[in-house]
């Protein structure tokens, strides 16, 4: 008989708190707060576009960083959006989602025993990404309530192992945006040293209160040094179609697409194509901060008279809040007990971090439908 075995890359791994929440909240039949993704449909045009080009006959490969006509129109939003000249052909690759983009910058990258700084409560895929690389992932907490990073304790990590630092914003799960001071810091830290950065930037388009988002594509000296990656599903309310990319400079982009060529090779041709043209819509991702915060705001006028304490949120699809006013139970505990009582799912902020920090306070995903929010907060109201 055959025995696997298997050597676990992840041993301390189990599955992701954005399964278990979804699971139970279909279990329950729980309002999902939890897991990020839109419940109100994404552009009808974009999928007619989708539609058309499959009849069409977009349907075989094509080349393995992505469709030169989408490549460049990208290279033109950030040329707009950023200031950045890239070149399309030879900096933008397009993935199968942010999460492979970060993973495959990540492989890229390290070596066994590099260290990569990283910043907690992080997304969940961060540090198995670079554990499975044999790399160590050097841990600092961003300071709870307003979660800001601590520059001062960045440097003091900093020895001749540290290869990377990663970056978020806005930031998923707390909302906290770096600003102009933030990136100053970075650059005076990294000025003379070999350490790269990757930064995830999923949420570029889904910022608030008029703040610019101070995407690293703004930075020329960091720009030279890092992999900037992105959603197309976070942009478009597609979450499921997995679509993405990674910017980086040539030198680095060349390495990156021979891990990509024969874990990936190419993506998705019809959605690539629809893109291409869908992309010179401005207004389907300029109206996307005013159209988010509204929801911020409606989500918050909605819990004002509850029990709980929403800290601020400055961009992403996510407020936290803290429940001492409900309860002392841990975040996990008390979650779970939301769905199953309330029946509303949410996500355990300690889950984002790796030795389960827990500060009480869970996350809410207000990209949803208005009735959604709505219904959610009469039961979290009583709660
Ligand atoms: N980074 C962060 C912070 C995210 O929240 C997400 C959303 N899942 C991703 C990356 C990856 O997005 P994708 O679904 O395109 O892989
Ligand atoms: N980014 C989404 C979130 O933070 C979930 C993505 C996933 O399920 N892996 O909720």
């Amino acid at each position: 008989m055959f025995t696997p075995t298997i050597q676990s890359k992840l041993p301390q791994v189990g599955t992701t708190i954005f399964s278990v929440m979804s699971n139970l909240a279909h279990q329950h039949q729980a309002i999902n707060l939890g897991q990020g993704f839109p419940d109100y449909p994404m552009s009808e045009e974009l999928i007619s576009k989708v539609n058309e080009v499959m009849q069409k006959g977009w349907n075989q490969y094509v080349p393995m960083q992505g469709y030169l006509p989408l490549q460049e129109a990208l290279a033109e939003k950030i040329a707009e959006l950023y200031g950045a000249a890239i070149s399309a052909d030879e900096q933008i690759t397009i993935t199968p989602g942010g999460t492979y983009a970060i993973y495959t910058a990540l492989t890229t990258v390290l070596q066994p025993g590099d260290e990569v700084i990283v910043f907690e409560p992080a997304y969940d895929s961060y540090i198995p990404n670079i554990e499975i690389n044999g790399a160590v992932p050097v841990l600092i907490d961003l300071q709870f309530p307003d979660y800001k990073i601590n520059w001062h304790a960045v440097r003091e990590k900093i020895n001749s192992k540290t290869k990377m630092i990663m970056l978020n914003s806005p930031h998923n799960p707390t909302g906290a945006v770096l600003s102009e001071a933030d990136m100053q810091q970075l650059q005076d830290i990294v000025r003379d040293t070999q350490i790269m950065i990757l930064s995830d930037e999923v949420y570029e388009h889904l910022i608030f209160d008029n703040i610019q988002h101070q995407s690293v594509l703004r930075y020329p000296e960091l720009m030279e040094r890092s992999f900037v990656c992105f959603s197309f599903g976070k942009t478009y309310h597609c979450t499921g179609w997995k679509l993405g990319y990674c910017i980086a400079a040539p030198q680095l982009m060349a390495e990156f697409r021979k891990v990509h060529q024969f874990n990936c090779f190419c993506c998705h041709t019809p959605s690539q194509v629809a893109l291409a043209s869908f992309l010179k819509n401005k207004e389907a991702y300029t109206s996307l901060g005013a159209m988010m915060q509204q929801k911020r705001d409606d989500f918050k006028t909605l819990l004002s008279s509850s029990r709980f304490d929403l800290l601020h949120s400055s961009g992403s699809y996510f407020v936290t809040a803290g429940y001492s006013r409900i309860s002392d139970e841990g975040d996990k505990d008390f979650a779970i007990r939301l769905t199953r009582e309330y029946g509303v799912a949410t996500i355990p902020v300690s889950s984002f971090y790796k030795n389960g920090t827990d500060n009480k306070v869970i996350r809410f995903c207000f990209a949803k439908k208005n009735e959604t929010l709505e219904a959610a907060a009469e039961r979290l109201r009583r709660v």
